[in-house]
């Protein structure tokens, strides 16, 4: 997957941009806020209609403006497509691939995959369970279009079923929809299960590697997939997940009334990791954190090729600068093939790359 060319209106702090790629490497520079990670966003918002910083899409409009656009010509699956998102403040956004409305985000699915690397997912070991099962979901999405979709449901009922716990003793009445609510969530919970435990066991194969030659051999990588106790097989269909679920949910309801939250399902998942033996999120230091989370991240980019035949388009965001130089020297190792877009300050000596294009940014413009 490639994307031969961009423009931007009022997208951030771009008044109007155009800027044609190269199909391998691009390299972004410039000073500190000058729009170098607002030109990656704008690629990886046509891959997934959403933002990695962005919670709502009005952010992502320019201050004092109405609307904003986002064009890119992308090569793909040996054809060529023209995706375009129009953003506008108060209206919902509306998103166009050759010139047709989509009707849904899940459809820009296997258009254009994006794997972003940014500064904060060298954390991606050390944080909460919420930021793994972010990384989780984005890829899952991206090759899922149901995937996509089961996750925007399961949200909503999630957040209904929330306002149910929350509320019920004001207004008992509403206890009467909670059985449908707690059959639905089960039921699109058990999808996510499903894909979760599916994704998780291809990267159980592919990371285990990539981390051992990081670490010249010396380490073991492990994944296990942590979802609701009472499923015993993840793995298992949809059909036999649903009803461990369901009786899960049951022993929970007094627990979940007394407490007046959701207490259970697969929105409390986890991607738990351990190095030889042992979870990383406890016992590993700094740098073996940062090498299984860049292990990972490099584990589901070769994922994506496995799964479409095509290399996503990767956006290595102030990423090389973080690393020391033998994980800089890996990275750019293992990343032959595709196209890369890296963010850098000006002195990253980057410009010596022998092939690909630089472009400076300043200001939100070409310089
Ligand atoms: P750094 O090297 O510090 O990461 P950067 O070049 O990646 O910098 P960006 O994150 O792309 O910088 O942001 C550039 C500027 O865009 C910031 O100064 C920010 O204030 C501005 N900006 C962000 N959102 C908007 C918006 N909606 N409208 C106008 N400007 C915006
Ligand atoms: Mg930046």
């Amino acid at each position: 997957m490639i994307v031969r060319a961009i423009a931007l209106d009022f997208f951030r702090n771009y008044l109007h941009l155009e800027a044609a790629f190269d199909p391998r490497i691009n390299v972004i520079y410039g000073e500190n806020a000058q729009g170098k990670t607002n030109l990656l966003e704008a690629v990886a918002y046509l891959s997934t209609a959403s933002s990695h910083r962005a919670r709502y899409d009005r952010e992502l409009i320019q201050f004092g403006v109405d609307s904003a656009f986002v064009k890119a010509e992308v090569f793909s699956r040996q054809r060529d497509f023209t995706l375009e998102a129009r953003l506008s403040r108060g209206q919902r956004r509306q998103l166009y691939s050759n010139g047709v409305r989509l009707k849904t985000a899940g459809e820009l699915s296997g258009v254009l995959n994006t794997v972003l690397f940014c500064p904060e997912d060298l954390y991606l070991i050390r944080e909460g369970a919420a930021v793994r099962r972010r990384f989780l979901d984005e890829c899952i999405c991206q090759l899922r279009p149901k995937y996509a979709a089961a996750l925007v449901e399961y949200r909503r009922l999630y957040e209904h079923k929330t306002r149910i716990l929350r509320d019920w003793e004001e207004k008992p009445s509403l206890l009467d929809t909670l059985d449908e609510f707690n059959l639905r969530m089960a039921q699109t919970g058990a999808m996510l299960i499903y894909y979760r435990a599916h994704f998780v066991k291809r990267l159980r194969e592919v990371t285990p590697p990539i981390h051992q030659d990081f670490s010249g051999g010396r380490e073991r990588l492990d994944l296990r997939y942590c979802t609701v106790s009472g499923v015993p097989d993840p793995e298992a269909g949809v059909k036999e997940i649903l009803p461990h679920l369901l009786s899960h949910q049951e022993r929970h309801r007094q627990a979940e009334l007394e407490s007046r939250q959701c207490l259970s399902g697969p929105h409390k998942d986890d991607l738990e990791v351990e190095i030889d033996g042992v979870s990383a999120k406890t016992f590993a230091s700094q740098g073996q954190t940062r090498t299984a989370a860049l292990s990972l991240k490099l584990a589901s980019r070769e994922i994506f090729y496995q799964d479409t035949g095509e290399w996503p388009v990767l956006l290595l965001d102030d990423v090389l600068s973080e690393l020391d130089a033998k994980r800089q020297s890996f990275v750019l190792g293992r990343i032959q093939g595709g196209q890369v877009f890296i963010t850098c300050c000006e002195d990253m000596g980057l410009k010596a790359l022998e092939q690909g294009k630089v472009f400076h940014i300043r200001g939100g413009a070409m310089a």
